[in-house]
């Protein structure tokens, strides 16, 4: 099993993690994870009481987010990594978000009743318990209430594209999320690159969107990557020269592909994200282990 002491892609319950952000720090350090990010959606609101538990664990926590964005009709995932959680700029956007996902989340609640299922959106709310409201919190309720065997299955049957309580959301532009990270000194990172399903030809004119707008690094190595998908990320990545990130993407839950540092570290040739942020002798400690 690959294992990188550097995970830069992690959820907890301020958005759709099943894990309080403190006991989220204590399990990913527990997992021998030395770095780490946390990157909820939408939401800054689980970084302070993550920075609390990383002290007391000796874990280097990154302040981060994951950001939803529209590029040309499709839905994009963008990871804000080493910004600063107090920008007003960013924190006035994502109040803005909450407010608009707690709209969809009525919008989907009201959908799914007209299908026969009363009660989502307040199923949903109650176990987002105040954070930001995302769909797995909305599957969780299906699973709880019988409607669906699993959370993979409630996606496909009531969530995804297409299916009765999918509700198309205008999500920000790739161009205006990035300038929001770049505001909070923050680096951009395009998550989970190969989760999009597009062509060749697609990704590459998404990659050159993502540099053009200033974009820095790719999410090469990833919980839901094969290693062919991961070589293909490093392909890519060199040729629009972007700097290399990695995280598991892990929610919280068992799932076997994704579990905090199970990922292949970057290898050698590529510049990692966290270049320059820290002094090289303890990159150098981070990355070999000592
Ligand atoms: P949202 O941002 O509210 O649209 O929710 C997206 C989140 O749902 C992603 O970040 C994943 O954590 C989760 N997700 C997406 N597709 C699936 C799926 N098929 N099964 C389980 N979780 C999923
Ligand atoms: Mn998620
Ligand atoms: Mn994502
Ligand atoms: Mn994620």
């Amino acid at each position: 099993m690959p294992f990188s002491p550097v995970d830069l892609h992690l959820h907890s319950t301020a958005s759709d993690g099943t894990l309080e952000p403190a006991v989220l720090v204590a399990r990913v350090a527990a997992a021998g994870v030395r770095v780490m990010a946390l990157t909820d959606h939408d939401t800054l609101a689980g970084l302070a009481p993550a920075r609390a538990a990383a002290r007391g664990w000796g874990i280097c926590l990154v302040d981060g987010i994951e950001l939803t964005a529209a590029w040309r009709g499709r839905v994009l995932h963008i990871v804000g990594l080493g910004i600063d959680p107090a920008s007003p700029v960013l924190s006035g956007a994502m109040a803005e978000l909450k407010e608009r996902r707690r709209e969809r989340a009525r919008r989907i609640g009201e959908k799914l009743t007209r299908f026969g299922i009363e009660g989502a959106y307040e199923g949903a709310r109650r176990l987002a318990g105040g954070g930001v409201i995302a769909r797995p919190h909305f599957a969780r309720h299906l699973v709880a209430c019988g409607h669906a065997a699993d959370t993979d299955e409630a996606f496909r049957r009531y969530l995804k594209k297409g299916r009765p309580g999918y509700v198309a959301t205008e999500w920000p532009e790739l161009e205006q999320v990035i300038g929001w990270i770049h505001a909070a000194v923050g680096r951009a990172v395009l998550a989970h690159p190969m989760r999009y399903r597009l062509t060749g030809a697609w990704l590459r004119r998404l990659l050159a969107a993502f540099t053009e707008a200033g974009g820095e690094a790719l999410e090469v190595s990833c919980g839901s990557h094969t290693r062919q998908e991961f070589e293909r990320c490093l392909g890519l990545a060199r040729r629009f020269g972007l700097m290399g990130s990695l995280g598991s993407d892990w929610h919280g839950g068992d799932s076997p592909w994704s579990q905090p540092g199970r990922i292949p570290p970057l290898p050698g040739w590529i510049t990692p994200v966290w270049q320059d942020w820290w002094e090289p002798a303890r990159i150098e400690a981070i990355e070999t282990g000592t």
